[in-house]
């Protein structure tokens, strides 16, 4: 067992047991709503893993074209996936024609499966290194973990990975409406793409940023990236920010996720240069983030995020 399987097995014992949003296996009544007339956004928990929200945790984008809809992040699951299908035809007749997938953690693309179930000819779309994890062990990695975590509720049965691959600068013309892709290089992940609905004024930021909620961050993290890429979405002045985990909204949503990880690299930082270990320095550094402790996740991320960061000082420092 890795580290991070281990991670979820320890976590979601606690998380299903104490969530308040927990639902009954067979319902998927999470709140559908209008961003813009084009933009809606079904908008998940903020639970890890489990057998009650079999693997559905994230926020997944649905944009209407003339060509038929287009799908970010359709869920953790093909479950889930399949779900999210059901859900949009209350909203239009039109078929799912396109999916962007916004990284390579499970909880954004194992429901590209349970939506192939219903439209085999959908075209996915994610980042270069996004398709080969995917297409690779981590891809496994993932679809074995949310089947377990969720005691085999989550349905999954094969990898359904990106069939093209997208980059900093392209735009992806469905119908009536162009999708330009960014990517500023390593951030939350070393294969994240952020995605404007050109005409719409709104950026799906994926994990790059998340609303008032921590979440994993794993070995191709960059904490610094992370914030020069929050610099460059802010820069671009949206009027609707849509995170992957959270409800959409104004600058702020980014602006509050950014002042999180400043906090956390600078008084990491300052420790460091007092010679702290990671460990030690723990106490301090909770202390510093007295706003964000109340933030759902931040209790079981937290740790793993100053060691995380600790490692990214010291690899700088040399
Ligand atoms: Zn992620």
């Amino acid at each position: 067992m890795n580290v991070l399987q281990s991670y979820f097995v320890v976590c979601v014992c606690v998380f299903s047991v104490a969530s308040p949003l927990a639902i009954s296996a067979d319902e998927f009544n999470w709140p559908l709503e209008r961003i813009t007339d084009k933009v809606y956004a079904i908008y998940g928990p903020f639970d890890l893993p489990n057998p009650e929200n079999r693997g559905f945790r994230n926020t997944v984008v649905i944009v209407l074209t003339t060509e038929g809809v287009v799908v970010f992040d359709p869920g953790g699951s093909a479950w889930a996936g399949e779900r999210i299908v059901e859900r949009i035809k209350s909203l239009t007749d039109k078929q799912i024609v396109a999916v962007f997938n916004s990284h390579a953690h499970g909880d954004h693309w194992l429901g590209n499966e349970g939506v192939k179930k219903y439209y085999p000819d959908a075209m996915i779309y994610g980042h270069p290194n996004m398709k080969a994890r995917a297409e690779g062990s981590d891809g496994k990695r993932w679809l074995d973990l949310i089947n377990r975590v969720t005691e085999g509720k989550a349905g999954g049965k094969r990898i359904t990975a990106p069939g093209r691959v997208v980059n900093n600068g392209d735009v992806i013309e469905v119908g009536d409406t162009n999708f330009r892709i960014y990517h500023t290089g390593q951030a939350h992940t070393d294969n994240d793409i952020f995605i404007e609905i050109v005409g719409e004024n709104a950026l799906f930021t994926g994990d790059v940023a998340r609303n008032q909620f921590l979440g994993v961050m794993e070995e191709d993290a960059s904490f610094k990236g992370n914030i020069a890429a929050i610099d460059f979405m802010l820069e671009k002045n949206f009027k609707y920010y849509i995170p992957a985990h959270g409800r959409a909204g104004g600058a702020e949503i980014l602006k509050r996720y950014r002042a999180y990880l400043v906090t956390l690299r600078s008084i990491v930082k300052q420790l460091y240069d007092d010679e702290f270990a990671d460990f030690e320095m723990k106490p301090q550094v909770i202390k510093a983030l007295k706003n964000y402790q109340k933030w759902p996740g931040f209790d079981i991320r937290v740790g793993s995020h100053i060691s995380r960061v600790y490692l990214e000082i010291e690899a700088e420092e040399f």
